[in-house]
């Protein structure tokens, strides 16, 4: 099917607030900074209250300085279906990360008030407080805090100018006081709702607007350090050398291919960062650190990656006479998102003449933490070369309004019959 789909939500609406926001913290023509907890966090949070407001919720903030706005539903103690993302934003960053799955998901209750539709669970929409967590170096702070998964020293981190977000969460108008009193509600949610951009180049390849999401791929991360001997680059003959370098450019490519063996699996693997010692032109290279990030979906099939390129890292070592150690800094497994989730939005989106493809999210999102608390769905729109993190992040309109239509027809279908026999 190839016409417009004709849509209930107001799309024109959904652009003029999504245009509307990106002007708080402006930078350049298309760019945005709202670093979390800041002045322009605050001026964005307080706009997108009021339009919770305006949609018909009752919206208020919470000690871990989440937005979250009530639309009551005809039975207050069935589990709430939640949606939402987050509003702040990278220094260097867009207009669309995160801020879509909130406008969106007000957009959502607002069409739902507008067509009188009252649903069967009150449904809350929450813009979560620093998901970047690029200011204080640990991110999603806002939902851990909701689900009561917070570590200890968390508010005494400091961001770059020694301010700690207790004294941010102060200035933002929040009173970390709270946190004591605070417990989270095991069952509350019922079901979480993720709109956001796909911040990769897939939908785009596939030729698709939106996609389902599989799932959050969890990533492997590990420091590899290979020792050799340094040595004169201009004596010593290449059969004597134990050159660290060269082995570590060897795991480099194996990892390259073994990530490339399944043809179409969503594997990925990068050795992003490597320190070389001494670092000199005419040293052969004595000691190199390097990172591994390895992610799938299917974590079998991870784990027995890893496990060759452990066999991989040893024989390399063999070959070239390196001790090594390898450190293992994160292990997340892959968070699924609920089949029958997904099934409600194949069935929508079939209705409104699309077939989304199904994709894994190698990021993370607020939603791998609600992972934890509830079954979760997460909706992906295609954007431009999948450039974010960007103030050339670009995701078109029609593909906005199509993925927040989609998230509308979900959420109405969760919120009436379907409710009561899933969770
Ligand atoms: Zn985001």
């Amino acid at each position: 099917m190839n016409q417009t789909p004709v849509l209930k939500i107001n799309a024109s609406r959904l652009q003029q607030r999504i245009h509307e926001l990106a002007q708080i913290g402006k930078i350049g023509e298309t760019g945005v900074c709202r670093l979390a907890l800041s002045k322009e966090d605050r001026a964005g949070v307080d706009l997108v209250k009021s339009w919770m407001e305006e949609a018909g919720m009752e919206a208020s903030i919470d000690p871990f300085a989440n937005l979250i706005g009530v639309k009551r539903g005809s039975d207050p103690n069935a589990p709430v279906l939640m949606l939402g993302s987050h509003v702040d934003s990278q220094p260097y960053g867009g207009r669309f990360d995160g801020v879509i799955g909130v406008l969106g998901a007000i957009e959502v209750i607002q069409t739902m008030t507008e067509e009188g539709f009252v649903p069967a669970c009150n449904i809350e929409v929450v813009a979560f407080c620093d998901e970047e967590g690029c200011r204080f170096n640990k991110g999603l702070f806002g939902v851990r805090g909701m689900t009561g998964k917070l570590e200890p020293d968390e508010l005494e981190r400091t961001d770059k100018n020694g301010m700690t977000r207790r004294e941010a969460l102060i200035q933002f108008g929040c009173d970390p006081a709270d946190f004591e009193g605070y417990s989270f509600q095991e069952g509350r949610i019922g079901a979480f709702l993720e709109l956001h951009i796909e911040q990769g180049p897939v939908l785009e390849s596939l030729d698709a607007p939106v996609g389902i999401v599989s799932g959050i791929s969890g990533p492997l991360w590990l420091t590899v350090e290979m020792t050799g001997f340094a040595g004169h680059a201009g004596s010593v003959p290449m059969p004597m050398r134990r050159d660290a370098l060269v082995g570590c450019a060897k795991v480099i490519v194996a990892l390259n291919e073994l990530v490339q063996q399944v043809p179409g699996a969503p594997t990925v693997g990068t050795v992003g960062s490597l320190t070389v010692f001494p670092d000199s032109r005419n040293i052969i290279p004595e000691n190199v650190s390097f990172t591994v990030d390895l992610r799938d979906i299917d974590l079998a099939r991870r784990n027995a990656l890893e496990a060759e390129l452990l066999s991989v890292i040893d024989n390399v070592a063999r070959e070239h006479g390196l001790a090594y150690t390898i450190r293992e800094d994160t292990n997340s497994e892959p968070r699924y998102c609920a089949d029958w989730i997904k099934t409600t939005m194949r069935e929508e989106a079939e209705k409104i003449g699309i077939a989304p493809p199904e994709l894994m999210s190698g990021p993370f999102h607020d939603s791998l933490t609600m992972s934890y608390v509830c079954d979760y769905g997460m909706i992906f729109v295609r954007c431009k070369e999948g450039i974010s993190h960007n103030p050339k992040e670009y995701s078109s309109p029609e593909d906005i309004a199509l993925g927040t239509e989609l998230l509308y027809r979900t959420a109405v279908q969760i919120s009436t019959e379907r409710w009561r026999i899933q969770p």
